[in-house]
């Protein structure tokens, strides 16, 4: 649902009109009991205290009128902000592609999910997963169909996280990132393999045409309270190894020299 944006000029419209009505209402309420209590007599004597009565008691009538009219008003308004407030806030942080979290809204929740993992001292782990030769895929079936694979594979990574409580995001251009807490780098290396295979072994089909894409995985697990952008740049340096040792394969930080195929 979108909510329609409320700018200062609607605001100030609706506000004159709220006054407006609530001034011709008090004019009309004051003159229809005028002539209820005083009839067409011009001559009428009328009692000083029930005039003031009169005047005061309307005027708390139309005040009460106007002061909810408007307190509604400015509570709708306040509503549809925080609903704009919210959909601006989740825009920004998602992948319009993919539908998965960009790299800022990756950045935010990874931050807040290590912290939280450093304060209770359990293990993060980070993945970094790119799409291997993907400049091809485009070369040879359009950049359209290139689209098609990064939203079938960050599916694949979408259902995986779900499944293994594990954070994901497209970083950038053909690359995914993951963290997954209170698993060791073991277990990790296991997790990551099986994304892969399952990436593998997903077939992409789209308008008659149809290939099947690796990925290679970087797996760094945090050492000594690393903070997120020293944990992706391990993750980085182990998917550097797992492309240079051949790809579709997956890579751990910690044994840089000892890459891990399947
Ligand atoms: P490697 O196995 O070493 O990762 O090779 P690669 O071809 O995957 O990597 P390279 O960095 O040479 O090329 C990445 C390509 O990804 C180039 C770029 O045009 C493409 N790309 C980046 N973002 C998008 C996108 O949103 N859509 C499509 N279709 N292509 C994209
Ligand atoms: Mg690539
Ligand atoms: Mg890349």
């Amino acid at each position: 649902m979108t909510a329609t944006p409320v700018t200062r000029k609607d605001v100030l419209r609706r506000t004159a009109v709220h006054a407006a009505v609530s001034v011709c209402s008090s004019v009309v309420l004051s003159l229809a009991m005028a002539h209820m209590l005083f009839g067409n007599n011009p001559d009428a004597s009328v009692p000083v205290g029930f005039v003031t009565v009169s005047v005061v008691g309307m005027g708390v009538i139309c005040s009460s009128l106007l002061g909810g009219g408007l307190s509604y008003r400015s509570a709708v308004l306040l509503q549809q902000l925080s609903q704009v407030r919210a959909e601006l806030l989740h825009l920004s942080c998602t992948d319009q592609l993919t539908g998965l979290l960009n790299r800022r809204g990756y950045d935010e929740a990874a931050t807040l999910a290590l912290t939280k993992a450093h304060e209770a001292k359990m293990p993060a782990v980070a993945l970094m997963c790119d799409i291997d030769h993907f400049k091809v895929i485009n070369d040879q079936f359009g950049h359209e169909f290139g689209d098609r694979v990064l939203v079938e594979i960050g599916q694949v990574l979408r259902s995986f996280a779900e499944q293994h409580d594990m954070l994901v995001a497209r970083h950038g251009g053909e690359e995914f990132a993951a963290l997954m807490i209170g698993i060791s780098a073991e277990q990790a290396v296991q997790h990551a393999n099986a994304l892969r295979r399952a990436c593998a072994a997903t077939e992409v089909a789209s308008q008659g045409l149809s290939a099947y894409v690796t990925v290679s995985i970087g797996v760094a697990s945090s050492q000594v309270e690393m903070n997120l952008s020293q944990i992706m740049r391990s993750a980085d340096q182990a998917l550097y190894i797992a492309k240079h040792g051949g790809r579709n394969r997956v890579a751990r930080a910690e044994a840089l020299m000892d890459p891990i195929a399947a």
